[in-house]
């Protein structure tokens, strides 16, 4: 079908509505297969999660989605056909456990080996593994415990396995690290989906060979920056679609500035953000009731960057967890690759957040440093840039990293809800995948799933 576009129409065979990675894999893939398509994003740029800033001094700091793993083939590929190199994670060194009463244990690998709590963390994370082991991830729902474990949290699941205090503290931190929420937020069927979907518990948590292996060295937006220069004028920004009417002969997506018709529509946006469109009809009851049991995690990115990695020349890694009350969870070093200067990322996420955006921004900004001279030392007080990346403060992702299901959600309403097609509307976003579910690599694949459904729909044949 051809294009016709006047100032404010334009006729398009499908529209993609959101230009992060699940929408830009959706177009990109109708692109090769010769649709016709039109990408619809509100921002006045692409990769959505995936934010790339080059800061003073050309430092490139990725404020949302950074890190890449091997198993996350569908995010690979995509780089390689587009040029975009990754390096591996800095991991070199002594990492840095600080506890709740101020201790500092040094370790190397996963965790210090006689360290508080260690071995029923491990043992509590294995069953969680061995559970994971039977989830259906296709087809959740067909999942022998699907119901009994849909219908309690992560933090009542924690409760009856242990009663230790510190194994409990770094079961809490985990699912702060993981889902950007607290255990008794989250249902532990859903838990349990996304540990299925990134392989293993191990496979989450980790770094060589695990989802922190690697990052780009031109961020992580870089390869969502070449889709959309490679689909060119199919692409609007600054293009925030508010309505979206459809019936059988197909949809009609309302912007400000444009009109998009077109056969079907892929719907490419993080749960909240599909709420606040008007579907006209409205969606079907499954799914308004799935995305309602889906909330957004709660998180905050914070860089800072200092000459040069003074923390590698005494042997730290700069990774480090914390148990403290300070702000930050996890500290990684994102230093860029050739180490032209040191950079230190921490993450602030569940209660914590609630915590540190009470603050003002010198408070948030000195209660960050804190974390981080205990970490690495003094000079980690005197940053020359220091940036902070609130997600629950962004219109258009609502939080990050992705969303999760509040107990009930799946079981209620996931089986028609979750991502099937409503009419001409399908449904793409990491939150609908299922493998690497709430990863970049999961919005890849979801938009490959769902350009996949809208060509069957559209009797077109695929290589
Ligand atoms: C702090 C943080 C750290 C993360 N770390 C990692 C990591 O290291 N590795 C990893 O793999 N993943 C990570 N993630 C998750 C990853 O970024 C996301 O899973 C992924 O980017 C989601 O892609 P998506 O296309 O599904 O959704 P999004 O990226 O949210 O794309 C949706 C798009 O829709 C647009 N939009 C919203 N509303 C409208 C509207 N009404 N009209 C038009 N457009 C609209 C948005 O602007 C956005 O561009 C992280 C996320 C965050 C926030």
């Amino acid at each position: 079908m051809e294009r016709r576009s006047t100032a404010h129409l334009i006729e398009s065979e499908v529209v993609v509505v959101g230009g992060g990675y699940a929408g830009l894999a959706a177009a990109l893939r109708l692109h090769d297969e010769a649709v016709d398509v039109t990408l619809v994003e509100a921002a006045d740029r692409v990769g959505g999660r995936a934010l790339t800033e080059i800061r003073p001094g050309s430092v490139t700091i990725d404020h949302g989605g950074q890190w890449v793993g091997p198993t996350q083939t569908h995010l690979l590929a995509l780089a390689a056909r587009f040029g975009c190199p990754t390096f591996p994670t800095w991991e070199t060194g002594s990492h840095i456990e600080i506890w709740h009463d101020g201790a500092r244990v040094p370790y190397t690998g996963a965790a210090p080996a006689d360290a508080p709590g260690v071995a029923e963390y491990v043992r509590v994370t294995e069953l969680l593994d061995a559970l994971a082991r039977t989830v259906d991830t296709a087809r959740p729902w067909r999942t022998a415990r699907f119901a009994e474990w849909d219908a309690r949290t992560a933090g009542s699941f924690f409760r009856a396995e242990t009663d230790d205090p510190d194994a409990r503290r770094r079961l809490d931190l985990a699912v702060q690290g993981l889902w950007c929420t607290e255990p008794d937020d989250i249902s532990l069927f859903h838990v349990l989906f996304y540990i299925a979907a990134a392989g293993s518990f191990t496979q989450l948590m980790e770094t060589r060979g695990c989802a922190q292996d690697s990052r780009f060295a031109a961020g992580a937006a870089a390869p969502a920056r070449a889709v959309a220069s490679l689909l060119g004028e199919r692409v609007l920004l600054g293009a925030p679609v508010h309505t979206i009417a459809h019936d059988e002969q197909g949809v009609r997506v309302h912007t400000p500035g444009a009109v998009v018709t077109a056969r079907r529509a892929i719907v490419a946006l993080p749960p909240p953000a599909v709420r606040a469109v008007d579907f006209t009809p409205g969606l079907p009851e499954s799914r308004d009731g799935w995305l309602a049991h889906n909330r957004m995690g709660r998180v905050a990115k914070v860089h800072a960057v200092y000459d040069r990695p003074f923390w590698r020349e005494s042997g730290l890694s700069g990774v480090a967890t914390l148990y403290d009350d300070g702000p930050v969870g996890v500290v990684f070093d994102n230093s860029p690759d050739d180490a032209s200067c040191g950079v230190l990322v921490g993450f602030v996420y569940g209660d914590r957040l609630d915590r540190f955006t009470a603050l003002d921004e010198p408070g948030r900004r000195a209660a960050v440093l804190a974390g981080l001279v205990a970490v690495a030392g003094a000079p980690a007080g005197h940053p020359r840039d220091y940036t902070e990346r609130i997600w629950t403060q962004d219109p258009l992702a609502r939080g990050g990293y992705a969303a999760y299901a509040t107990p009930g959600g799946w079981t209620a309403h996931a089986e028609r809800g979750w991502r099937e097609p409503a009419g001409a509307l399908h449904w793409a976003g990491t939150e609908t995948a299922t493998r690497w579910n709430g990863y970049i690599d999961g919005a890849v694949s979801s938009g490959h799933r769902a350009a996949a459904e809208v060509l069957a729909a559209l009797g077109r044949d695929t290589r």
